[in-house]
């Protein structure tokens, strides 16, 4: 433990962001570099816990040492500190900001005090090592001759890339679209995590021998079947892709999209042409209305609101979460309580108010009598515990209102991964629709077949689709060799 009395000492300061009303004018990342000084008092904060519940089941779910490194940022050995963070980590620079940060959930400071700001010292450290020039292309010693074709490019399928091109694997990734990351590219919006980043990466990927195939739909433009016969392994971490819809009257009208179609665009817009091929679904002057919470609730908020829409409004069918922890969620475990998140702070900051509404229930979508959407009829509901000890919901008679909306995006969460590719492999799916494989196993009912990320376990994190995409690659690799040194 570096300093013994850091965390009575320092107050928890978070990486800054910029103001609203500026962030609002540009994609660019909203948040700031906290300077070094203050970055190591932070790293003195924690306690080097005896047992470090950060690193615990409830905590960082790929392991990092966490204690380890934030008392190196604080002894100032940040080269040290980055080498332990890759240990557990292929891509800190992407969990460094879109992690939820269960570790900060579960840090024992937090009990009485604010957490540690393990994010932001996680995120620093890589920074750093970039700005210093440590992130270097690191090509294997030797090539075992093993082929391993991965299908999908996000956090899963790169971090198992990573892992097996380390152990000397040929690895070819296939990818549809026509960049690679996934949803690191083509979901979370750039102001969260800049795509230079993201090309970064991967471009070190391809220097260390790790073949990208972009615009290559596996199950169209090659056959599943075909990989099968021309790898040693497979690993399909296609993620879960298909959108829960909202199959109410009037759906059918112009303007309402899923909230996928909407940030993919953008971001495709963005980076082809800085908007100047106006392939993007424009926000500008509209009354949005957003459906669904959530991080990709969110990015629709703050999408539409950099675009300059007249009004944003956020409904959320579930009550407002409470403020600060309950009964139902003790220390260690994740605080769902009520955050504010970047697109909610703007839309704050530019109309006045929250855009939340919640405990709503969409009823209707209402046109304009020429096809085009106009509005969309609500009612209230109250959330109660059945004699199962079930929640179940009621509609509260007398609160229906209208809401004037122009667009509307849905972003009610996902299915699971699309069918195709798993059919066409004959693999089994599990009760939620998702390809069946164990966690820590990860191998389907076809040898030689592994699954991981969103596509196995259904929609979840960016940390955890590496934690997946690093545990099939061990299994891949000792099915390939016998035996493996990865963990
Ligand atoms: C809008 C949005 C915002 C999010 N924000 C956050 C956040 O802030 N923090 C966080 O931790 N998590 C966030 N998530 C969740 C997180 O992005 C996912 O859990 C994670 O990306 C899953 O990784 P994956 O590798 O399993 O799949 P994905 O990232 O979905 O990648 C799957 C890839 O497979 C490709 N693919 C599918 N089928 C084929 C095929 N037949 N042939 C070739 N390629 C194929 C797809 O094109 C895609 O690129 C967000 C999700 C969304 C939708
Ligand atoms: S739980 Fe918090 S204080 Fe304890 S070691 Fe982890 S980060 Fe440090």
């Amino acid at each position: 433990m570096g300093k013994t009395t850091g965390f009575l000492e320092y107050t928890r300061h978070k990486t800054p962001w910029r103001a609203p009303e500026n962030r609002i004018t540009d994609f660019n990342e909203f948040s700031l570099p906290l300077d070094t000084s203050e970055r190591r008092e932070q790293g003195a904060r924690c306690m080097d816990c005896g047992v470090p519940f950060c690193q615990s089941s409830y905590g960082c779910p790929v392991d990092n040492l966490i204690p380890e490194w934030n008392d190196l940022v604080y002894r100032g050995r940040d080269r040290e500190a980055w080498l332990r963070l890759m240990k557990t980590n292929n891509f800190p620079e992407f969990t460094g900001r879109v992690c939820p940060a269960p570790c900060e959930g579960a840090c024992v400071l937090g009990i009485n005090q604010p957490a540690v700001t393990i994010k932001d010292n996680e995120c620093w450290i890589i920074d750093r090592a970039y700005e210093e020039g440590w992130m270097v292309p690191l090509p294997p010693a030797f090539r075992t001759g093993k082929t391993v074709a991965i299908i999908g490019s996000g956090p899963a399928g790169l971090a198992a890339a990573d892992q097996l091109n380390r152990c000397g694997h040929r690895v070819t990734v296939f990818e549809r679209s026509d960049r690679i990351g996934g949803l690191l590219m083509y979901g979370i919006p750039n102001m969260k995590l800049d795509k230079a980043l993201v090309q970064k990466r991967v471009s070190i990927m391809e220097e260390e021998g790790v073949e990208f195939r972009t615009s290559t739909d596996v199950g169209s433009d090659i056959s599943a079947d075909q990989l099968v016969k021309d790898f040693d392994a497979v690993l399909l971490a296609t993620g879960s892709t298909r959108p829960r819809d909202l199959t109410v009257p009037g759906r059918e009208l112009k303007g309402i999209h899923f909230a996928m179609d909407f940030l993919t665009a953008n971001t495709k817009s963005l980076l082809d042409s800085a908007f100047s091929d106006g392939k993007r679904i424009d926000a500008k002057g509209k009354k949005v209305i957003v459906i669904g919470g959530g991080d990709t609730g969110n990015d629709c908020i703050g999408t539409s609101i950099r675009h300059g829409c007249a009004s944003v409004v956020n409904f959320e069918l579930l009550p407002m979460p409470p403020a600060e922890r309950t009964v139902d969620m003790p220390w260690p475990t994740f605080p769902r309580t009520l955050k504010i998140d970047y697109g909610h702070g703007e839309a704050e900051a530019i109309f006045g108010k929250d855009p939340r509404e919640y405990s709503i229930l969409t009823k209707e979508f209402v046109g304009d009598g020429k096809g085009n959407l106009a509005g969309l009829r609500t009612i209230r509901v109250e959330w109660k515990k059945n004699d199962a000890g079930q929640f179940v919901m009621n509609e509260l008679a007398g609160t229906e209102e209208y809401f004037e909306a122009d667009l509307v995006f849905l972003a009610l969460g996902f299915l699971g991964p699309e069918q195709g590719v798993p059919q066409a492999l004959s693999l089994e799916f599990d009760g939620r629709s998702n390809i069946k494989a164990d966690y820590g196993r990860f191998s389907t009912n076809r040898e030689k077949i592994f699954a991981a990320g969103d596509a196995r376990r259904g929609q979840s994190l960016v940390v955890w689709a590496i934690n997946e995409g690093r545990l099939a690659a061990r299994e891949i690799d000792r099915f390939l060799m016998g035996e493996t040194p990865l963990r």
